[in-house]
C-alpha cells in the first residue's frame, strides 16, 4: 500500500529501505550521552552565567508531575502509580523548594512564554494543588500574556469542569491521551476510555477556550489490527483535535518492567504495523492534516504547520514549537533542563530528588556541557529535525566553519538519502523534500558524533 496525497506520496520501499533505528532528538547529545559527573555546581555555574547577561533567551518551563492512579501497560514514563493522593503535598513542597533555588541563581527578570506540565498525570493533583503550582511558578516566573501554557491530559481524570478550572488558570493547550479507541486494544494496555469520555473532555476544552487542542495516537498496541485502527482514526478524526501525533509502541520489556504485561502473541506483526501506519498517514492527510515531521500532523492554520511553511519551526524537549530558541528550566524527578549550551537531569527517583532538596543541594543526577562541536551539531540536527532548509552559508558564518569542509563525511553518507530524492544537496544547503520528512531521524542521526560510541540505551525505528 501507498500512502498517496498531494503533499507527500510514501512507499512501503522507501520505509523498509530508510527506517533506522535512532534517537528522537529533542536533545543533541541525547539524555543516553550525559554524564554522572556534571554536578550541582555545574548547574548553578550555567544559571548564574545567564543571571549576569543583559541579552538572554526567554524562559520555557517544565514541571513534571509523576503520580497516576493505575499503569497503562504500555507506558515508557517515569512515572510513580499509586492511589494516595496525599503524596503530592510532599511533591508540591519540594517543587518549591526546587524553584525557589533555581531562580535565586537565574533571577525572576526573564520573560517566560512556555510551560508544560507533563508526566505521570498532571490532573492526578486537584484544582487545589493545581492552582497553589501555579501560583508557586508565576511567583517565581514572569510569564509574558501570549505564554503558551499546555498540560498533558489523562481523559480518565478530567471532567468538564476541572477543564474550565484549567482554562481558569491560564493554560491555553491540551493534549490527550487517546491512544486506541477500539475495547479489545483498551483491555489489552489496561486503559478502559470509551470514545464518548474523550469526547465530552474535548469539547469541554473547546467551550473552555483553550486554542489548540492535541491528541495522541499509539499504533503497534496489542490487539490492534489494521480495521481496528481505521475506525480508531474515524472516531478521532470526527472530533476535529488541532493537532495529532501517532507514536509507534516500542516494546521493550527489558527496560520498562509493565510493558512484560503484554502478550508479545498480541502484538501487530512488522508488516501489520507498516500498513497500518501508512493507512493512518494517508487517512489524517486525506482528512486535511498536514505533515509537521516524525510523528506529527497538524491542521493547515494551525501555527505549528504554518511554522514549518515559514522554516520557522523549531524543536526541544517539549516535541516541535513555534517558540524560538529558549533556556529550558524543569522542575521534578527527572526533568531535563537546558541552560546556555548545558543540559542537566534531576534524580531519576522520588527519593533521590528529595534527599538532595533536603540537603539543601539541586537535585541535578547527571548533564552535559557542550563542546563547540556539540553545539554546531546540534544546530545542523536540530534544523534538520524541522525539515530545513540547513543554509550552509548561515552556519558557516554562525560557527565560522567551511560546512562542506567540516561535514565531508557526512555529506557522503547522505547520497543515498539524496538519490531517493528525500534530501537535496546544493552549495547552498540541504533542502528536505516533503516525502523526506519522514526521514529526518535517519539525516540527522548521520551528523550525532555519539553515534559512533556504544551506548547502554536502545534506540526505537520509526515504524
Ligand atoms: S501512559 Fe500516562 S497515565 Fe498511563 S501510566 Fe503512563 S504516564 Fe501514567
Amino acid at each position: 500500500m501507498n500512502a498517496a496525497v498531494p503533499d507527500i506520496e510514501i512507499s512501503e520501499e522507501l520505509i523498509r529501505r530508510f527506517d533506522t533505528l535512532g534517537p528522537r532528538y529533542t536533545s543533541y547529545p541525547t539524555a543516553d550521552r550525559f554524564r554522572a559527573n556534571f554536578s550541582a555546581q555545574n548547574t548553578i555555574r550555567y544559571l548564574e552565567q545567564r543571571a549576569g547577561r543583559s541579552h538572554n533567551p526567554p524562559l520555557s518551563v517544565y514541571v513534571h508531575l509523576p503520580f497516576c492512579e493505575s499503569l497503562c501497560y504500555f507506558c515508557a514514563c517515569n512515572k510513580i502509580i499509586t492511589n494516595d493522593h496525599g503524596k503530592v503535598a510532599e511533591y508540591l513542597h519540594y517543587l518549591d523548594r526546587e524553584m525557589t533555588m533555581v531562580a535565586g541563581h537565574l533571577g525572576t527578570e526573564r520573560e517566560t512564554i512556555q510551560l508544560h506540565f507533563g508526566g505521570g498525570t498532571p490532573t492526578f493533583l486537584s484544582a487545589d494543588e493545581l492552582g497553589q503550582l501555579m501560583r508557586m511558578l508565576r511567583s517565581h516566573f514572569n510569564f509574558t500574556a501570549d505564554a503558551e501554557l499546555g498540560i498533558e491530559i489523562d481523559p480518565r481524570t478530567v471532567s468538564p469542569d476541572t477543564l474550565a478550572m484549567l482554562a481558569g488558570l491560564g493554560f491555553n493547550r491540551t493534549s490527550f491521551g487517546v491512544q486506541d479507541f477500539d475495547p479489545a486494544v483498551q483491555e489489552a494496555v489496561n486503559r478502559i476510555q470509551p470514545r464518548e469520555m474523550v469526547e465530552t473532555a474535548i469539547v469541554a476544552s473547546r467551550r473552555a477556550g483553550f486554542e489548540s487542542i492535541n491528541a495522541d495516537l499509539i499504533y503497534g498496541l496489542p490487539k490492534q489490527t489494521l480495521s481496528s485502527f481505521d475506525r480508531t482514526l474515524d472516531q478521532l478524526i470526527e472530533l476535529v483535535p488541532d493537532r495529532i501525533a501517532l507514536y509507534n509502541y516500542a516494546h521493550l520489556p527489558n527496560r520498562f518492567k509493565g510493558q512484560r504485561l503484554i502478550r508479545a502473541a498480541d502484538l501487530p506483526s512488522a508488516e501489520d504495523r507498516l500498513q497500518i501506519f501508512l493507512m493512518s498517514m494517508r487517512r489524517l492527510l486525506d482528512a486535511g492534516y498536514r505533515y509537521i515531521g516524525l510523528d506529527h500532523f497538524a491542521k493547515p492554520d494551525d501555527e505549528l504547520n504554518v511554522a514549518r511553511e515559514n522554516g520557522t519551526l523549531h524543536r526541544n524537549f517539549q516535541g516541535y514549537t513555534t517558540r524560538a530558541e529558549c533556556d529550558l528550566v524543569a522542575f521534578g524527578m527527572s526533568a531535563i533542563s537546558k541552560v546556555g549550551d548545558s543540559y542537566s537531569q534531576s534524580s531519576h527517583s522520588v527519593t533521590g530528588y528529595y534527599k538532595h532538596l533536603e540537603e539543601g543541594r539541586l537535585p541535578t543526577e547527571k548533564g552535559c556541557q557542550l563542546s563547540r562541536d556539540d553545539v554546531l551539531r546540534r544546530t545542523v540536527i536540530m534544523e534538520i529535525m524541522c525539515g530545513g532548509p540547513l543554509r550552509f552559508p548561515a552556519i558557516n558564518q554562525r560557527y565560522e566553519i567551511d560546512f562542506i569542509r567540516y561535514f565531508d563525511a557526512e555529506l557522503a553518507r547522505l547520497i543515498p538519502y539524496q538519490e531517493a530524492g528525500l534530501i537535496e544537496i546544493t552549495v547552498e544547503g540541504i533542502f528536505v523534500s516533503p516525502k523526506g520528512r519522514l526521514f529526518v531521524r535517519g539525516v540527522g542521526l548521520v551528523f550525532d558524533k555519539y553515534l559512533r560510541q556504544p551506548t547502554t540505551s536502545s534506540y526505537s525505528k520509526l515504524i
